[in-house]
């Protein structure tokens, strides 16, 4: 069967990592990578971390319904999956990964709900998620600010997941994550 696993999260509750960890660990998963239209920051690499597709290129896929789904996830700044992605990874017997945000989780639990396994990792609370923010320093105290009334508004959409983790420790999440992907990997429907 062809899968997919979703891992949904307000931004810096830790789910890049919980999905580094889980690429690492569990050999059938692929990550499909999404396309954005904002510019690519100093650590991430084209066609890696996202095709980055300048506004214009973004708004002629939508036009071709080139994406499963896709989001102005802030204001002009849009990000989506790319159908050619999920396809490229089913045609190599492997599982999709989506490190994805709550709407666009959502939208693909949808479109796949006995096939998808979604999970959404919660911050321990909005301060702790402001401390991280601030920590990673790869974002404006503005942009912070926008992040985190968003955070918000995701936390209340988590009931729509199949799994809510809580990370207090980013090592037992990582480990109920691999546990419960495993299951839903190996189990044949
Ligand atoms: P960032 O700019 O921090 O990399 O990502 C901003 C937000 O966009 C994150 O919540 C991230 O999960 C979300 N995002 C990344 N890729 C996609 C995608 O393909 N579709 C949707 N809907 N959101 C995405």
């Amino acid at each position: 069967m062809r899968k997919l696993i979703v891992i949904s999260a307000p931004s810096g509750a830790g789910k890049t990592s919980v999905v580094h960890f889980l690429l690492k660990n569990i050999p059938k998963l692929s990550f499909s990578i999404s396309a954005c239209s904002r510019q690519k920051r100093e650590n991430e690499t084209d066609g890696e971390d996202y095709y980055f597709l300048g506004v214009d290129e973004f708004k002629s896929k939508i036009k071709e319904d080139a994406f499963l789904e896709w989001e102005e996830v802030y204001s002009n700044q849009f990000y989506g999956t790319l159908r050619s992605e999920v396809e490229k990874i089913w045609k190599k017997q492997k599982t999709a990964i989506f490190d994805i945000d709550v709407v666009g989780g959502i939208n693909i639990k949808n479109q796949y709900p006995d096939e998808c396994l979604s999970i959404f990792i919660s911050p321990p609370s909005m301060k702790e998620l402001r401390n991280r923010l601030n920590k990673r320093g790869t974002d404006l105290a503005k942009d912070i600010e926008i992040r985190l009334a968003k955070a918000e508004e995701e936390m209340g959409q988590s009931k729509a997941f199949d799994v809510v983790i809580v990370n207090r420790d980013l090592d037992t999440t990582c480990k109920k994550a691999l546990s419960l992907i495993n299951n839903f990997i190996n189990y044949k429907a």
